[in-house]
């Protein structure tokens, strides 16, 4: 870069920039990271990187061995490394060879969260290229262990813990964080980390997880992601016994105060990084995770996963799958066993397509949808003890106690278990759903493996091959009938990469609805007739950098669609704020 002088302080190189255009008119820096921000571009700057030993321990930019001689030279990296030079591709070899030598995953979890610390670029290069290995690694379900185990295997902070300690003062421990242009957070309270419970503060592997998902899978730069978990106590008395807990040791505070305190996090947040930052909400419990996104849906952009990114992967599922069954999306009657956050998001979102789809009301096409919680059909009768979140579906039917009994009762061509309880979709269950149908659709979603509402081979087996599957958890393949049946996952990793690089490439301010289904047929159009001849309804994961590419432009596009985008035209914004 000729317009870079460059000067040599202690282990600091200070470059003073004058910016140069890149094709894609942003600046060129020093790294040949991402074209650099807006006020990059008003301002000549002055800014100081790692050089020589601090660059080896700055992991966004040390690369080890792989240093060529002329970087040698030009970082004062000389004497500081062994002679050899080691091609990325060898680094990758040895490390992956080294990380299969573990036996325990959360060993191979360690390892990974070592190195990207150690080497960033090479800790995403490994995940991208061998995303099938280590996803169950970086994410679930090794995740869940390692947040159980946080404080024994906490090492450096991966991210910024904000609590009760700092009420106030939010706003200052957001500045604190060394990033500046940030535009995704994913946040917890750790309430409900996956099916694990209150794990209070060690709930940080979640948002780190995810993020490391949201560069790996979708492409949003790692120096733009901010992982955040938020310290209101803990109800796990193991945690708050245990000498190496990490957070808070006292209750969670719940109530005004814990909403006061969510609401000075928000306001903090636009204040620091503005509108165009997305928030997405990972494992709050159901009572929170509900109210927070209704409240904010309308200030800010924020996206919860466990809601609607397990709508939207799910909602792609029956998309592709009416290849297989037939008809269309309004055809069909559905029916679901757990009502909680993925239950009532996946039902809303299904309503809502067939509404767009048919121009009939939503308040219509919801009663195609029948939830079974643990107290059996959501039934009119029962509206005056539901949660707010059951009512909409509590339609007129008499009282059903059990599955089985609602299976008989609604025949539903679609059977989808979010219950989180194992082994209830039984041979009878899937047995009547066959009797009633060509090609029954089996959706069990609940996770572990062991919580999965019936296996793919009970699914098939049971059904005479019939059954179209897919699982929360992965299984293997099934040979049925001489024909080789791949049942499908409905991992919410297809959406929520491209779907959140989607909201920020558009330089939105809102989620809508409308974004989720725009993902939802994005990712169902990315299934061939080669997969459906397997029996798949979710493409290959292996593809996932490409699917999230076009999950990300669909989004992105339905945006502007829908007109809020700050830019290019905020006259025509639809979310009634200035932007
Ligand atoms: P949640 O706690 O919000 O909801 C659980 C629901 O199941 C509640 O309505 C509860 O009343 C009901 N329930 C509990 N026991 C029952 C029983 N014996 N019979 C009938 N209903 C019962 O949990 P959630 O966030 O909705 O998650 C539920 C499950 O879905 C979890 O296992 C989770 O792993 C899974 N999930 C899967 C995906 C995916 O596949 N992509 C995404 C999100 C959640």
């Amino acid at each position: 870069m000729e317009s870079l002088l460059k000067e040599k302080r202690g282990g600091e190189t200070v470059l003073q920039m004058s910016p140069r255009a890149t094709p894609g008119g942003g600046v060129e820096d020093v790294y040949g990271e991402d074209c650099a921000t807006e006020d990059q571009l008003v301002t000549p700057w002055t800014t100081s990187v790692a050089s020589g030993y601090n660059l080896l321990r700055d992991p966004r930019y040390n690369k080890g061995l792989a240093f060529k001689e002329n970087e040698r030279d030009a970082h004062y990296l000389r004497g500081l490394l062994p002679p050899v030079i080691v091609s990325q591709e060898l680094q990758e070899k040895k490390l992956m060879h080294s990380i299969r030598q573990y036996d325990q995953p959360i060993h191979k979890y360690q390892a990974l969260m070592e190195l990207e610390e150690r080497n960033e670029r090479l800790f995403y290069k490994l995940l991208i290229d061998n995303v099938d290995e280590l996803l169950p690694i970086v994410y679930t379900p090794t995740v869940g262990e390692a947040c159980q185990k946080y404080g024994s295997i906490f090492k450096r902070p991966q991210g910024l813990y904000i609590s009760l300690k700092e009420k106030g003062k939010i706003l200052e421990v957001l500045k604190n964080w060394p990033e500046r242009s940030i535009q995704v957070i994913v946040v917890t309270d750790g309430e409900r980390i996956l099916g694990l419970g209150d794990l209070g503060c060690q709930g940080m592997g979640i948002p780190v997880g995810k993020l490391a998902l949201y560069t790996a899978l979708g492409g949003v730069r790692p120096s733009a992601c901010l992982p955040i978990t938020i310290d209101v106590g803990t109800n796990n008395e193991k945690l708050l016994k245990d000498d190496y807990y990490i957070g808070l040791r006292q209750k969670r505070t719940t109530g005004q105060e814990y909403y006061d305190f969510l609401d000075e996090f928000m306001t903090a947040v636009k204040q620091n990084y503005g509108e165009k930052v997305l928030v997405q909400f990972e494992d709050f419990a159901n009572h929170n995770a509900f109210e927070l996104l209704a409240k904010y849906g309308t200030t800010h952009l924020v996206f919860n996963d466990d809601i609607q990114g397990t709508a939207s992967v799910v909602l792609a599922g029956l998309l592709a799958s009416l290849k297989l069954l037939g008809g269309t999306l309004a055809d069909h009657t559905f029916l679901f066993l757990g009502a909680g956050e993925a239950g009532t998001g996946i039902a809303e979102l299904i309503a809502l397509e067939i509404s767009n789809k048919t121009k009939a009301p939503v308040e219509e096409t919801r009663k195609k949808i029948w939830l079974v919680d643990s107290k059996g059909l959501i039934v009119s009768s029962r509206k005056g003890s539901l949660q707010a979140f059951k009512k909409p579906w509590a339609h007129e039917h008499e009282p059903v106690n059990n599955l089985l009994d609602a299976v008989k009762a609604i025949k539903p061509t679609v059977l989808i278990g979010t219950s989180g309880v194992g082994r209830t979709f039984t041979k009878e269950v899937i047995e009547t759903m066959a009797a009633n149908n060509k090609r029954p659709l089996i959706l069990a979603l609940s996770n572990p493996t062991s919580q999965s509402e019936c296996t793919a081979e009970e699914a098939y087996k049971w059904s005479e091959g019939r059954a179209v599957f897919a699982s929360g958890s992965p299984f293997p393949s099934v040979e049925c009938n001489g024909k080789l049946n791949i049942p499908g996952q409905a991992n919410n990793c297809y959406i929520f990469p491209g779907f959140g690089f989607g909201l920020v490439m558009s330089g939105t301010i809102r989620v809508h609805d409308d974004m989720l289904l725009a993902a939802s047929e994005a990712l169902a159009n990315q299934v061939t007739d080669e997969h459906y001849a397997q029996g798949m309804i979710y493409p290959p994961f292996t593809d996932i950098r490409k699917i999230s590419a076009h999950i990300a432009a669909s989004v992105a596009a339905k945006a502007y669609e829908l007109g809020g985008c700050c830019d290019p035209s905020p006259s025509t914004c639809r979310f009634g704020e200035v932007c």
